[in-house]
């Protein structure tokens, strides 16, 4: 798998506004946010896509959820709502091919996405 930008960020070889890191996660807000939070939450260790998990990772994922709404909480949209994405490749809209969650809130957001 080529390198991504996530890992540079990891590094930190470029710059990100950081939320929140621990050994696994890292969060921080996505450049281009599309609501008023928009937070990414990746695993450190670098997966492609959904398509390439494994059954080992399971707590990794649960892990990255669990985190997801806990950031929503402390950024305060947990009871207004929010909504948790992961794109998965060409037709899911994935442009970074290293797994993340897009954390989005802050604003009510159209459902079903276009
Ligand atoms: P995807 O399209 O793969 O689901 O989401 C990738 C996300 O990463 C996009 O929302 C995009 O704006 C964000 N992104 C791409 N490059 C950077 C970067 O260098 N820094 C940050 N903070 N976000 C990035």
């Amino acid at each position: 798998m080529s390198e991504t930008i996530f890992m540079k960020i990891i590094r930190r070889e470029i710059p990100a506004r950081i939320v929140y890191e621990d050994d696994d996660v890292l969060a921080f807000h996505d450049i281009a946010p599309q609501a008023p939070v928009h937070v990414l939450i990746i695993p450190k260790t670098p997966i492609a896509t959904l398509n390439e998990l494994a059954d080992a990772q399971a707590a990794l994922v649960g892990k990255l959820v669990l985190t997801a709404a806990r950031l929503a909480r402390e950024l305060g949209i947990d009871e207004s709502g929010y909504r948790l994405v992961t794109n998965c490749n060409a037709d899911g809209g994935q442009t970074v091919f290293h797994i993340h969650l897009h954390l989005l809130g802050g604003r009510p957001l159209d459902w079903p996405p276009g």
